[in-house]
């Protein structure tokens, strides 16, 4: 009988897992990372946002999770400046990595996945801005080389009707839900003293989170998942994945990506923003690659 609790590759043995992937041959891929989330919420609310929607997911409908990645692109282009206004020239305690050595990552997960036998697979990240736009252009060119379809969400498009933020009402409340314990409210003030490090990315509505608020946007999300994963399901019956992909294959599909790597969204600034100070930190990556 299908294990319907243990829902994560890490977790699964062998026979477990092919009963899983046979009943629904979808991976899903939780993507976070570190960064500020204010004073009242902890540093990894994005990885545990997409954590939980993944696990979610497949408990519902089918599929198993793969092991989280939790370093995302951070810091360079429109980050740049996103950071010189929201943390200033405060430590962000952040664990990024730059796009290049993202790519190349994510193109071999991607290759694991096809490999273990996946016929598709859903990218959930929980932090956006323009990132996911390069995820979704990796992914569809991994899809037009091997034939896996890939789909990309950013967590803030499962729930409709509950604006996104970033360490506003909307974040917290959701970590509030999912892990109480990460969320202290008697912090709220500190935003206010530089000192303290100043807002540390707080949103100015954060003080009106409630875990009430988390709960209907957790059970919004995860029932829209449902459509999702039934439309990524009906794409990957129609495809034919390649059976086993080397090295080289993926090598090459990242060469060419990254010497395009000026076109991708995270490696310049958004038109019309802001250029980043001279002398602030987050100067030399304002054009990153
Ligand atoms: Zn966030």
């Amino acid at each position: 009988m299908m294990n319907t609790t243990r829902v994560r590759w890490a977790d699964l043995r062998p026979l477990e897992f092919v009963e899983r992937l046979n009943e629904c041959p979808i991976v899903y891929l939780p993507i976070g990372l570190c960064e500020p989330h204010g004073h009242v919420a902890a540093l990894g609310m994005d990885m545990h946002a997409a954590d939980a929607f993944c696990d979610a997911a497949a408990r519902a409908y089918g599929g198993i999770v793969a092991p989280t990645q939790a370093y995302h692109i951070h810091e360079t282009g429109y980050h740049a400046r996103w950071l010189e206004d929201t943390v200033g020239e405060h430590n962000a305690r952040m664990a990024s990595i730059p796009p290049h050595v993202f790519c190349l990552q994510y193109l071999y997960q991607l290759r694991a996945f096809a490999n273990a036998g996946f016929q598709s697979a859903l990218v959930l990240t929980g932090h956006g801005g323009g990132n996911e736009h390069d995820l979704q252009a990796w992914g569809d060119a991994f899809a037009a080389r091997f034939g896996m379809p890939i789909k990309v969400i950013m967590e803030f498009e499962l729930a409709p009707g509950f604006p996104g933020d970033h360490a506003g009402r909307y974040e917290v409340s959701l970590l509030w839900h999912l892990k109480p314990e990460l969320v202290d409210m008697s912090l709220l003030d500190r935003a206010q003293d530089p000192a303290a490090g100043g807002r540390l990315a707080q949103g100015e509505n954060a003080g009106e989170a409630s875990p009430e608020y988390g709960a209907a946007i957790y059970a919004k999300a995860v029932e829209s998942l449902g459509a999702q994963v039934q439309a990524l399901r009906e794409r990957a019956a129609a495809a034919t994945v390649t059976p086993r992909i080397d090295h080289a294959a993926v090598e090459a599909l990242y060469a060419e990506l990254r010497s395009a790597a000026q076109g991708w969204t995270t490696t310049h600034p958004r038109p019309g923003q802001h250029a980043v100070s001279d002398d602030s930190q987050w100067k030399p990556y304002e054009f990153g690659v």
